[in-house]
């Protein structure tokens, strides 16, 4: 059996009156993410975490942010291409784990939601899904709200 390991990074800015969308979920919010597609860093992430373990390039070639086809893009969608893409060279998903750096609001309630808004779609059952979240301490530019940072690992096999 082959065994492949990626890992990727997103980040969005954050602005007033637009939605927030992590990990396929709608976080109540009055703020949310300035972005062609939806936004949804964790999701963004874990595209280029799973297109990295696959070697098949990153997020931006497959669906780029100047395409109006990508437009408001539900990055559930993404991700479904993304798992496509990797099966139909046999891959299957071992088990992903996901960060998400966001000072407010605090997530921690959302992401049983998000594993299993996930999972169905990776092919994985919840339990080989992690999503951890955690502020900067009110440092840098998570710290002050002007964005979220994510970071996705994932591993892949056939
Ligand atoms: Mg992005």
């Amino acid at each position: 059996m082959q065994i492949r390991i990626g890992q990727g990074y997103d980040v969005h800015a954050i602005a007033d009156g637009l939605p927030m969308w992590l990990g396929g979920v709608q976080i109540p919010s009055d703020r949310g993410f300035v972005a062609h597609s939806d936004g949804d860093v964790a999701i963004h992430a874990l595209c280029d975490a799973l297109l990295g373990a696959a070697a098949k390039g990153d997020i931006g070639l497959h669906f780029p942010d100047n395409s109006q086809q990508w437009k408001g893009a539900d990055s559930k969608d993404l991700l479904r291409r993304v798992v496509e893409m990797l099966s139909a060279d046999g891959w299957k998903v071992g088990n992903v784990d996901i960060t998400i750096a966001l000072q407010s609001p605090k997530l921690r309630h959302h992401i049983d939601a998000m594993r299993s808004t996930l999972a169905p779609i990776l092919g994985a059952p919840a339990d080989a899904v992690s999503i951890k979240a955690t502020t900067t301490e009110r440092l840098g530019f998570v710290g002050r709200g002007e964005g979220c940072e994510a970071w996705a690992v994932a591993l892949i096999c056939r």
